[in-house]
């Protein structure tokens, strides 16, 4: 090249940063384009460890340094990244299922799985139907030759009865021909490891595939979207790896960075928010105005024995409060309305604790764990990373409103 003008010499600069600068945080690689040394390079597909280096949309070093580190938090040997938890539930059915084909959801599955199933998948003659994750026979008579793929979500949104994972499991092989997803979300793979249930009695014993919303406990700041699906089986992450592609998936470099930072502290954080949160649990389950507290730890709590079977230990920052009958919505909002130390909004596993009212009877298809002699309006709460004495004395105020 003669002297280049200032663009050129800006955009093709000789310098290179010298190799072997190591340090604690990865280095954040954003590429659309990758360089080829010369045609050949560029005419000889390289793939490494399943990894192909052509362009910036699969992942960048950044991108398989995190997706590496998720699949050792989840017991697993691959993972895909997704742009959201949603994208990581489409991924899985739509590489899983086809045309004809049956999913099988838990009644209490993440709404947008219900959603999707009812939109997109039904566009494409995918069939679905619902199954109480607590009635194992209801489940066994679901399952038919076009069942390709069950949903099992540990525990279930909103509600959080805790399933049978170990006899859905069992049910699910036994009936041949059937791979089992398992929307981790709840566990984040420190709960209980998803790929390996009862290592003790029967090791081995595991769900074909675990995905997360990334979204909650990995990035911890509830400023990132992002999920991911896991898998011990090489040629089922080879399917997901070919769906990936053709749905175009990419990251934002940022967003993955932020995804590495939180990912240390994720144990810690889950220990703490899970103390806190059945701290919480239990004192509302004593109030006068509570009929119900559902958490998977709380003896009365639906699918409780179930939980201990699998997570003798572990349980996320989760609890949903069931008011007496006597207490209109209205009422409910207002008390919702009075918290000070809870922001109103989805999502969880962030510093800031949450709180949101759930009308349910749009959201069940096979009726609620409860009557209408027994309870009225749900609250969701999800426990931040305050201090718990300031949210106990916070729903302590709050309660108030409902008084006379
Ligand atoms: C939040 C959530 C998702 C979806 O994650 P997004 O990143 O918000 O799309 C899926 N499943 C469960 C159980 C969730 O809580």
């Amino acid at each position: 090249m003669t002297k280049p003008g200032p663009s050129t010499a800006l955009i093709h600069h000789p310098f290179r940063a010298p190799e072997g600068w190591d340090a604690v945080p990865v280095p954040v690689h954003k590429a659309s384009t990758m360089l080829f040394k010369d045609t050949a390079q560029l005419n000889t597909p390289k793939t490494r460890d399943g990894i192909s280096y052509r362009y910036g949309l699969p992942g960048t070093p950044t991108t398989y340094t995190l997706a590496a580190r998720i699949a050792t938090l989840e017991h697993a040997e691959h993972c895909v990244l997704t742009p959201s938890g949603l994208a990581a539930i489409t991924l899985t059915s739509l590489a899983f299922l086809k045309p004809g084909d049956e999913v099988l959801l838990p009644d209490n599955a993440y709404g947008q799985n219900r959603h999707i199933s009812g939109s997109l998948l039904r566009r494409l003659d995918i069939s679905h139907r619902f199954y109480d994750p607590l009635d194992l026979p209801a489940f066994q008579a679901l399952l038919s030759e076009r069942t390709k793929l069950v949903w099992i979500e540990a525990a279930g949104s909103v509600t959080l009865e805790f399933p049978d994972v170990i006899g859905l499991l069992k049910a699910s092989r036994a009936h041949g021909g059937v791979r089992v997803a398992l929307d981790n979300t709840w566990g984040a793979g420190l709960a209980f490891n998803a790929f390996d249930l009862l290592p003790d009695a029967e090791p081995g014993l595991g769900v074909d595939l675990s995905m997360q919303a990334l979204t909650k406990y990995p990035s911890g700041g509830a400023d990132v979207l992002m999920g991911a699906v896991c898998t011990r089986d090489i040629a089922l992450h080879r399917e997901l790896v070919a769906m990936h592609e053709n749905l175009g998936y990419g990251l934002g470099q940022n967003d993955v960075e932020a995804v590495l930072r939180g990912l240390p502290t994720i144990a810690l954080r889950y220990r703490a928010q899970d103390a806190a949160t059945r701290e919480l649990a239990r004192w509302m389950a004593a109030r006068p105005e509570v009929a119900k507290v559902f958490h998977p730890a709380l003896p009365d709590s639906p699918g409780h024995a179930h939980w201990r079977q699998v997570s003798p230990e572990g349980a996320a920052c989760l609890f949903s409060a069931l008011f007496k009958p006597a207490f209109s919505p209205q009422r409910i909002d207002a008390f919702v309305d009075a918290l000070q130390c809870f922001g109103i909004g989805y999502s969880w596993a962030g510093p800031m604790s949450l709180a949101v009212p759930h009308d349910m009877s749009r959201s069940r298809s096979l009726g609620l764990p409860w009557t209408a002699e027994e309870g009225g309006t749900l609250v969701r709460f999800a426990i931040g990373l305050e201090d718990v004495e300031d949210l106990r004395a916070d729903l302590a105020r709050a309660l108030q409103t409902l008084a006379g």
